[in-house]
């Protein structure tokens, strides 16, 4: 239930080819460390990567934790997508609503984020693919550090029987 399907260490690393060899027709973004960096700014490589997906017809749809409304009309305005707010990860509720929106069946969603507790879990637990990503920037809030020594165990476990292959 806490391991993803796939650990990649930017999300930009996830291809179009990729995403057709697993069926994968649309995903749920995580926003805050995985769209954006704590300044709320996102990298340019970040933007480049969510048009190209999208010109190759996949669709994206943000759904985030946060209950910051500007922040996210701000984001999915700049990538043109819809947004969930206060999806409450890893509870299903936020999630599936996100799938309703997409249209497409969980079998061909994925969900991307870099948490295990939140994104991963939440998407596991709805059936989805789930693609955990490394954090844009390295430093984390205090309350979500004691996490990441698990998440660092569970990439790097996912890095070594990739390797083993
Ligand atoms: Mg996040």
């Amino acid at each position: 239930m806490i391991y993803p399907n796939d650990y990649f260490e930017k999300i930009d690393k996830i291809t179009i080819e990729y995403l057709k060899k697993n069926d994968i027709k649309a995903l749920i973004l995580d926003m805050d460390n995985t769209l954006i960096n704590q300044n709320s700014e996102m990298p340019e490589n970040v933007l480049k990567w969510a048009k190209e997906i999208r010109g190759q017809g996949v669709k994206l749809i943000i759904a985030s934790n946060s209950n910051r409304k500007n922040k996210l009309d701000k984001i999915s305005n700049l990538l043109g997508i819809e947004y969930i707010l206060f999806a409450k990860k890893p509870l299903k509720s936020g999630l599936m609503k996100a799938v309703k929106l997409l249209g497409e069946n969980v079998n061909n969603i994925a969900v991307v984020g870099d948490q295990i507790f939140t994104d991963i879990i939440g998407g596991n637990r709805c059936k989805m693919y789930t693609i955990l990503v490394d954090a844009i920037e390295e430093k984390d809030f205090w309350y979500t550090a004691w996490k990441r020594p698990i998440e660092n165990k569970i990439k790097e476990k996912i890095e070594k029987h990739k390797n083993e292959k």
